[in-house]
């Protein structure tokens, strides 16, 4: 059952073409050739991306309401922090104030780099670089591997250490090796010679190209971010002993010990066939490229907090050359991204230094309670809706099913803000030495990971920030999550009509849900754990569906001669199908049998798809777009909206969409999970 408050008074208009009353839309477009466009193109024109941006969208506007929030909390805090140093908003407040003293910042230059430098300069063999890598995640080191501590995948109750391969600059691993991207690689080794003389750096010019020769190396050994989804590859326990054994051209003691991790036993190592092939050329490069490399990785990490001449370099390559942004984006929104963590994918999307405390001031001011018990009953609806359509399944076994039932009767839905973030008592915050305040908060928050090791694992923490606009499904908890700051038109209003609402807001939740079972998650049961619960019949029919979305996906250009990869996305682009469809059902049952009102001259269907393309509404610049297609598992948005709608049966009807159409596909090809 709907709750009332989602459901709009009906208001009959007087008929008239759908395609010229769609605020924002393009009536020149026939939505059976771009029904992206058609939904969207007028927007699109009105809303140009800014110049400091890399994209503009939905989610963009979303986040500008919540940072400029943030924004207020953050000033108020700033303004009263110097009275109240110890306590929470007091150490937000100061951190704040760091980042915006930029006369303080100017005046101290290179010089927070000083001890950092001297370490690298001072390092003289293979061991002592690679105890300093280990710091990498308590400074601005850099590393040739990752190392983190998340719930153990096949083991939620537990935390693990994870290791995987790292060492790559400011590229992305395909524009070290594609043949087309010598520009953009000799713009990256410009600045490496630019960065290295800021520090001083012996034979800058040289030593920039013998690094970019040595990321490209380590570019060839990587895996891609398609390969690194696939769970069956990735997960591989191994004892540290046996690492040590088994790819002894790294001192991988001397490296953990740097981490604080000399007593650990096993790391699951993630790109199994990557870590040996690292370990082999880190042996082979000679010292001098490594301390290079080292220096640039710390002087790129840390340049966004020194002196205009280093933040200049850092926005010409990252902002500028590889992005396509114009200018910068201004200081404080650069500030509070790094306290208290970014929202869309044009900004950072991390949890921020202090992220968990902002949350707090964000929720105690912003979030209304009743959102929550708003948004849970819809949540409640589609878990309905995708019961009875499981139930339905001409293809899934009674087995799968019941499986299947299980995982969604213990799914945990959490909205709003999380029952306790992190905390940061012993974190020590100065207004004058934001390079300081970087340094211990990154530190903090590894040992705050260490000390997670010799605990259960904490069901209550998010993964992300409750000011960040995302929702997420995590399989190993069963948990689907909402954040406070989503709920804000026009993702989620209340007041709104109510197919708007079950096209967009709806369409999320049934993309959450839906994660669960696409070719991730359905490697997880019940209780969080990796099990096979398919029969042989069930695999062999996902696999064959899946094949079919993943060549679907691949023909679609996001810009020209930029393709989508269809294995990267497909478990995002079969959330997103799946949950459009879920959400187009739950409509159909909310309106119990009586026939939609038209309203502004659209059937309630017609509006259902647009507000479901209306909350995907934006574009990238042509840089950008060309590294989410080898990294963002999410589909852009205009292959998303046209691949998505002409996947669902309703949508042919609604707009009148026939097999002469360049969207149409024969109703029997169309992607059908369940
Ligand atoms: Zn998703």
């Amino acid at each position: 059952m709907l709750v009332t408050a989602l459901l709009s008074v009906a208001v009959a208009a007087v008929a008239s073409a759908p395609d010229e009353s769609w605020p924002g839309g393009d009536p020149t477009v026939n939505p059976g050739t771009d029904f992206f466009l058609f939904a969207n193109g007028g927007w699109l024109k009105e809303n140009p991306i800014p110049a400091d941006r890399v994209g503009f969208s939905m989610a963009t506007l979303l986040s500008i309401s919540a940072a400029s929030k943030v924004r207020a909390l953050l000033e108020e805090a700033a303004a009263t922090s110097a009275e109240q140093p110890v306590f929470e908003p007091g150490k937000v407040g100061a951190y704040y104030a760091a980042f915006m003293d930029e006369q303080r910042v100017e005046f101290l230059g290179a010089t927070p780099l000083d001890r950092s430098l001297r370490q690298i300069r001072q390092a003289s063999s293979r061991e002592e670089l690679a105890r300093l890598m280990g710091h990498a995640d308590s400074s601005f080191h850099g590393s040739l591997f990752k190392l983190w501590i998340e719930p153990d995948s096949r083991r939620p109750e537990r935390y693990a250490i994870y290791l995987g391969q790292g060492g790559l600059g400011s590229l992305d691993r395909d524009i070290y090796l594609a043949e087309d991207a010598a520009e953009l690689r000799d713009a990256y080794r410009q600045y490496i010679a630019r960065l290295l003389s800021l520090v001083s750096w012996d034979n800058s010019e040289a030593m920039a190209a013998q690094v970019v020769e040595f990321e490209t190396q380590i570019a060839a050994r990587s895996w891609t971010a398609a390969d690194e989804r696939d769970e069956s590859k990735i997960y591989n326990p191994t004892g540290i002993a046996k690492l040590a054994g088994e790819t002894p051209e790294f001192p991988w003691r001397a490296y953990l010990q740097g981490a604080n991790l000399a007593s650990a036993g096993t790391l699951i190592v993630v790109d199994r066939s990557a870590v040996p092939a690292l370990a082999g050329l880190y042996s082979k490069t000679p010292i001098a490229v490594l301390k290079a490399w080292a220096a640039l990785h710390l002087t790129d990490d840390a340049a966004p907090f020194l002196s205009h001449d280093f933040a200049d370099a850092w926005f010409d390559l990252h902002g500028r050359r590889l992005q396509g942004a114009q200018i910068q984006s201004p200081r404080w929104q650069r500030a509070l991204v790094q306290v208290s963590g970014g929202g869309s994918k044009d900004l950072d999307d991390s949890r921020g230094a202090m992220g968990d405390a902002v949350g707090r001031l964000y929720t105690q001011r912003w979030f209304q309670a009743r959102s929550r018990e708003t948004l849970r009953v819809l949540v409640d609806e589609l878990k309905t809706t995708l019961r009875a359509t499981i139930s339905a399944s001409a293809w899934m076994s009674a087995g799968a099913k019941a499986e299947a039932f299980k995982k969604l009767d213990v799914y945990r839905v959490e909205i709003g803000a999380p029952e306790h973030g992190d905390e940061y008592p012993g974190l020590v915050i100065r207004r004058d030495d934001l390079f300081g305040d970087v340094e211990r908060a990154t530190a903090y928050a590894w040992r705050q990971d260490r000390d997670r090791l010799h605990h259960p694992t904490d069901r209550a923490r998010w993964t992300m920030t409750p000011q960040t606009v995302n929702a997420y499904n995590y399989a190993p908890f069963s948990e689907v999550v909402f954040t406070a700051a989503l709920l804000q038109p026009p993702a989620f209003d209340p007041t709104q009509d109510s197919a708007l609402t079950y096209g967009g807001i709806g369409a999320i939740i049934g993309h959450e849900l839906t994660h669960g079972f696409d070719d991730v998650g359905r490697r997880f049961d019940a209780t969080g754990h990796t099990r096979d619960w398919w029969s042989t019949t069930d695999n062999a029919h996902f696999a064959g569906n899946a094949a079919t979305l993943i060549a679907l996906f691949a023909g679609c250009e996001a810009a020209p001669g930029v393709h989508v990869d269809g294995h990267l996305t497909l478990g995002e682009n079969i959330a997103d199908i799946g949950g459009l469809q879920l959400a187009f059902a739950a409509y159909h049952a909310s309106l119990h049998g009586r026939p939609a009102p038209v309203i502004d001259g659209l059937t309630g269907d017609q509006r259902f798809f647009l507000g479901f393309a209306k909350l995907r509404r934006g574009h990238r610049r042509s840089q950008a777009l060309r590294t989410d297609v080898t990294s963002d598992p999410h589909t852009p948005d205009a292959c998303r909206v046209n691949e998505d709608v002409r996947n669902v049966d309703g949508w042919y009807d609604a707009f009148g969409v026939t097999p002469a159409s360049p969207l149409f596909i024969a109703a029997d090809h169309r992607f059908v999970l369940w």
